[in-house]
């Protein structure tokens, strides 16, 4: 296979265990392609670290790929807690933090400065992603910086899992037709979602029980499945038009793109179209 992608993320989602076969197609998929970066996040990586590491054990050329978790960081309770979570990986160049206020309620604030400083000295970078309702939710980045110096990168609550159940995602004020001349957030990154399998989706089409649509067991069936392609080829503006769905009664909540990419697609399929 020769494809350049520049991410792999492994999530544990519909089962929590990676079978063994799984684990020799991500080790295929990263050897055969040339993976920048490889992304182990949650369910909680810091739970799977035995499958991670025989993940790790099998790359060729594991100095050409940084390595990073997603964590919820609840292993840094102490400095040795964390270094000891840390230095399990048999390789790791970054930690993400998950915060935001959903998190915030179970996650204590020193473990966030307790992992920032172990990072620093591991030399690993640091980072948080945090997942917001409104721009309210804002006010926890000024809380983070009285940490340190480190990116927050903001992302908008999708209506999906817990936030779709108890109605906490993000709401527009009105609809903003920008997000039709853009194409999918993933893509240049691939996913692996445990018991399902590679997706370009990390989202609303994987998370959903028509999952088989849009995730395929090898990465080759999926690179070569329309699906990938019209994601990787078309912005949205495009894709609409490809599949014959209208772009008529859009409504603020598709100003985000996967609900728009999910609308587009629960419309195309209810048109029994074969993709
Ligand atoms: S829902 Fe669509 S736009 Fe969002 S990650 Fe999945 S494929 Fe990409």
């Amino acid at each position: 296979m020769q494809f350049c992608l520049f991410s792999l993320l492994c999530f544990w989602k519909k089962k929590d265990k990676l079978a063994k076969q799984e684990r020799e197609e991500i080790v295929k998929a990263v050897n055969n392609i040339r993976v920048k970066s490889l992304l182990f996040t949650g369910g909680e990586p810091s739970l799977y670290i035995s499958d991670i590491n025989q993940i790790l054990a099998k790359l060729k050329n594991p100095k050409k790929i940084k390595v990073k978790i997603t964590t919820n960081g609840g292993f840094a309770r102490t400095q040795e807690s964390a270094k000891r979570i840390l230095c399990s990986f048999l390789r790791l160049n970054g930690v993400q933090l998950s915060y935001d206020k959903y998190h915030r309620q179970f996650l204590p604030f020193q473990n966030i400065g307790i992992l920032y400083r172990v990072c620093k000295e591991l030399n690993l970078t640091f980072s948080v992603i945090m997942a917001i309702q409104s721009p309210m939710d804002m006010v926890l980045v000024k809380q983070l910086r009285q940490i340190g110096k480190f990116q927050v990168k903001i992302i908008n609550t999708l209506p999906m899992g817990s936030a779709k159940k108890n109605d906490t995602y993000y709401s527009y004020l009105g609809f903003n037709d920008g997000v039709l001349s853009g194409y999918c957030p993933r893509k240049n990154k691939i996913s692996y979602w445990c018991g399902q399998g590679f997706s370009i989706c990390c989202s609303l089409l994987t998370e959903g029980d028509d999952w088989r649509k849009y995730a395929h067991p090898t990465l080759e069936e999926h690179i070569n499945s329309s699906f990938y392609k019209l994601l990787t080829k078309y912005n949205f503006r495009q894709l609409f038009k490809k599949l014959k769905v209208s772009t008529k009664g859009l409504l603020p909540e598709h100003s985000s793109p996967c609900v728009l990419c999910k609308y587009l697609f629960d419309k195309y399929y209810d048109k029994n179209v074969k993709c």
